[in-house]
């Protein structure tokens, strides 16, 4: 297993923990660079401990939220870039469209990780799909020489939404992250914000690794996350 340039984009700052912390740490310890966008804080959205304060203010709240992100982020090895666009509602003007294409010019990622399409609980994580597709086009025009600056195109996945059922996933790929759990275990402890979703996640990494060992037989499997692949798999054999 080698790394790979990995981009992953949320709409606010944890979301890359609870669904791709463990493919981001299993690929900076493969020798990888790992980046995480977070297109926001998610601080008026999903810092739902910290609202209990008395006298809370926004500011405080990003500032925790970005010490909680940088905490995680460094535990599973990846750069985190934060473009503070706000949340509730999540709004990517034409600016912070180019800033997002730059980070992929600069990565030139070979594979991009981000929300589904469609979430009907949450009104930022399509807006930061639809971002993140948009820039990922922008950067690698369309396969042929181009007026602008272009990378190669990445492979494009999408990773496991909160109700995969109702926002229209279906899991084509699991990544054993049984190696690396014990650090998402503890990237997720990081995001004290959200207390509420670490057993969440730690149950559904459980129920992916059910599913992964019943795809592979492969005993030894006991923690995954999963994804869906948007961009065709290109191989010489089947
Ligand atoms: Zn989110």
């Amino acid at each position: 297993m080698s790394g790979v340039r990995l981009l992953v984009v949320g709409a606010h700052s944890a979301d890359f923990v609870w669904r791709a912390g463990g493919v981001v740490a299993n690929n900076t310890s493969a020798g990888g660079t790992s980046v995480v966008v977070a297109l926001s804080f998610g601080e008026r959205g999903e810092s739902g401990e910290l609202w209990k304060l008395p006298e809370q203010t926004e500011q405080q709240v990003k500032d925790i939220r970005r010490s909680e992100a940088e905490k995680a982020a460094a535990l599973v090895g990846a750069e985190l870039v934060c473009m503070d666009l706000g949340d509730y509602p999540l709004v990517v003007d034409d600016a912070a469209l180019e800033r997002l294409r730059d980070v992929i010019r600069r990565l030139r990622p070979e594979v991009v990780i981000t929300h589904p399409a469609v979430d009907p609980f949450n009104p930022d994580h399509p807006v930061a799909h639809e971002a993140t597709r948009r820039a990922r086009l922008l950067s690698s025009g369309a396969g042929v020489a181009s007026a602008f600056e272009t990378v190669p195109p990445s492979q494009f996945f999408l990773f496991e939404p909160h109700q995969p059922e109702l926002c229209g996933f279906i899991p084509t790929t699991f990544v054993d992250i049984t190696a690396s759990f014990e650090t998402k275990r503890r990237a997720m402890e990081a995001m004290e914000a959200q207390k509420y979703l670490q057993q969440y996640y730690t149950e559904r990494a459980g129920h992916r690794g059910n599913h992964a060992r019943k795809v592979t037989g492969d005993s030894s499997i006991g923690y995954a996350e999963a994804f869906q692949r948007i961009t065709p798999q290109v191989v010489s054999l089947l």
